[in-house]
C-alpha cells in the first residue's frame, strides 16, 4: 500500500543535503562539530540586495510572475551575460528558475528521452545522475581522476560518445574538485562535440565567480557550438544567496520553450521577492563578490596547505569552487577506536564522529577514493577543522 513509485525509489538521496542534516542533529546534541559537508558561502547577503528585497514586499511585488521571470531580471541577465562574459543573448533565451538545481533539473527533462546517453564527468555533482535517472535517461561516467587534475581529455570525450548520447554535463569551476577548465582545454572539447550533432551541453557555470586563475571561459564563448550549449548559472554562490533560489539557464530559445511549458505545469516562475533581490544583485555593485571571492581564494591556499601536512591525504590545487576533493585511499583498510574504514564514506562517518567534522565521502560524486570538505567557512573553522582531522586519521592503523 505504502510504496513509492519506481521512479522514485530509483533515486538516491542528495548525500551532501543528508551530511549536512547528520551535523545539524549532532550540533543540536550539543557536540562540537565543524560543518564542511553542504557547500554554500558563509557570507551573508550583501546588504545591497536585502534592500531590494525589502523594498519589492514593501511595493507588493506579491504575485505570480512571469513563469520565466520578470523582464526586469532576464534583462539583467542579458547584460550580465554582456558586460561580464562577452555572450549575446535575448531576453526570450533565458529562464529563471528556483535555483540553479531547478535550472538543471529542466534542461534534462526537457530534452532527455528514455534510455539517451547523458555523459557526466566524475567526479560529479551528487544530482546530476540522479536527475538523469529521473528523466529515464542513462548517465555515462567518464573518469577524471586526480591524476588529470579531475578534468576529462577530448580522447575520453570521443570514446564515451554513441549515437545514443544526447547531452554532456560540464561543470567549471568544479562541484566537488574545484578544477576549471581553461579555455583551450574547453575549445579542444567543443571540437571533439562539433563532429556529433545531437550532443547539447549543459555548461553548469554556478561557481563562475569564485575562480582563482582570471577570466572565467564558458563553452557558450565558441559560436559554432553556441546553438547547442545551456548555460545554467545564478545567485546562489556568487551573491551568497543559496536560500534566495534563484538560478536561470540561457540557451536556445527551444529549450527555454521547453523548460517554460515545464516549469509552468510543476513550480511555476520563481520567488516574486527573490527575483527581485537577484536583479538587484545582476544589476548592483559587483565588489562585493569580488570581496568574497578573495576571502575563498585566501582560504583555498589555508586548507591546501594544511591537507598536504596530513600524511596519507593527496591533494590537487583546485582553481576555483570553495571545495578540497583529497584522495584518501591510502586509509582503506585500516582501523580505530573499533571502527575500520572500508570506504570514503566510512571515512566521512568516521571523521564525523571521531573528529567532529562534517565532510562528504566521493563515493557519492562518483570517485570512491576520495572525500570533500567545503572550506566556505571562517579561517578559524579551517584550521581547527584540519588540526582535528589529521588527529583522527593519525589514529588509523
Ligand atoms: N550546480 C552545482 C555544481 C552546485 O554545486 C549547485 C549547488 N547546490 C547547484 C548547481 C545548485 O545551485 P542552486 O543553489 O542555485 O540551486
Ligand atoms: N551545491 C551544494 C553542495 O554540493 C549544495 C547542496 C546541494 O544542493 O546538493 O553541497
Amino acid at each position: 500500500m505504502n510504496t513509492l513509485s519506481d521512479r522514485l525509489n530509483r533515486l538516491s538521496p542528495s548525500a551532501t543535503l543528508a551530511m549536512s542534516q547528520k551535523s545539524s542533529e549532532l550540533k543540536a546534541q550539543g557536540i562540537d562539530i565543524i560543518n564542511m559537508s553542504v557547500g554554500e558561502p558563509d557570507f551573508n547577503t550583501p546588504d545591497h540586495i536585502k534592500a531590494a528585497a525589502i523594498k519589492a514586499v514593501e511595493e507588493n511585488w506579491s504575485r505570480y510572475s512571469p513563469v520565466p521571470g520578470y523582464p526586469e531580471l532576464k534583462n539583467a541577465i542579458v547584460a550580465k551575460l554582456k558586460n561580464e562574459n562577452g555572450l549575446d543573448y535575448k531576453p526570450s533565451q533565458i529562464l529563471c528558475s528556483n535555483g540553479a538545481k531547478q535550472s538543471v533539473c529542466n534542461t534534462i527533462m526537457a530534452i532527455i528521452n528514455a534510455g539517451d546517453e547523458v555523459i557526466i564527468p566524475a567526479p560529479y555533482w551528487v544530482s546530476y545522475p540522479q536527475m538523469v535517472l529521473l528523466a529515464e535517461g542513462t548517465p555515462v561516467f567518464i573518469d577524471a581522476p586526480i591524476e588529470q587534475d579531475f578534468k576529462i581529455t577530448p580522447e575520453q570525450l570521443e570514446a564515451a560518445i554513441t549515437p545514443k548520447t544526447r547531452a554532456l554535463i560540464l561543470c567549471s569551476p568544479s562541484n566537488p574538485t574545484g578544477s576549471v577548465y581553461s579555455k583551450a582545454e574547453l575549445e579542444a572539447l567543443k571540437n571533439v562535440l562539433l563532429r556529433h550533432e545531437r550532443v547539447i551541453v549543459i555548461a553548469d557555470e554556478i561557481y563562475e565567480h569564485i575562480n582563482y586563475v582570471g577570466a572565467h571561459a564558458s563553452m557558450a564563448s565558441f559560436d559554432d557550438i553556441k546553438e547547442r550549449v545551456v548555460v545554467i548559472n545564478g545567485v546562489s554562490k556568487a551573491y551568497a544567496m543559496t536560500g534566495w533560489r534563484i538560478g536561470f539557464i540561457a540557451a536556445p530559445e527551444w529549450v527555454v520553450k521547453g523548460c517554460n511549458k515545464l516549469q509552468g505545469q510543476y513550480t511555476s516562475g520563481p520567488c516574486s521577492v527573490s527575483q527581485k533581490a537577484a536583479e538587484a544583485a545582476f544589476a548592483g555593485e559587483q565588489q562585493c563578490v569580488e570581496d568574497m571571492r578573495q576571502a575563498f581564494e585566501r582560504r583555498k591556499n589555508l586548507i591546501v596547505r594544511l591537507a598536504k601536512e596530513i600524511p596519507g591525504l593527496e591533494v590537487n590545487n583546485p582553481q576555483g569552487a570553495f571545495y578540497l576533493f583529497p584522495k584518501c585511499s591510502s586509509f582503506f583498510g585500516k582501523s580505530a577506536e573499533g571502527r575500520t574504514i572500508n570506504n570514503s564514506t566510512d571515512l566521512a562517518m568516521y571523521l564525523l564522529e571521531v573528529g567532529h567534522v562534517a565532510t562528504v565521502g566521493g563515493d557519492a560524486f562518483g570517485s570512491p577514493e576520495c572525500f570533500r570538505m567545503s572550506y566556505a567557512t571562517s579561517d578559524e573553522n579551517i584550521v581547527e577543522a584540519m588540526k582535528r582531522i589529521k588527529e583522527a586519521l593519525g589514529k588509523l592503523k
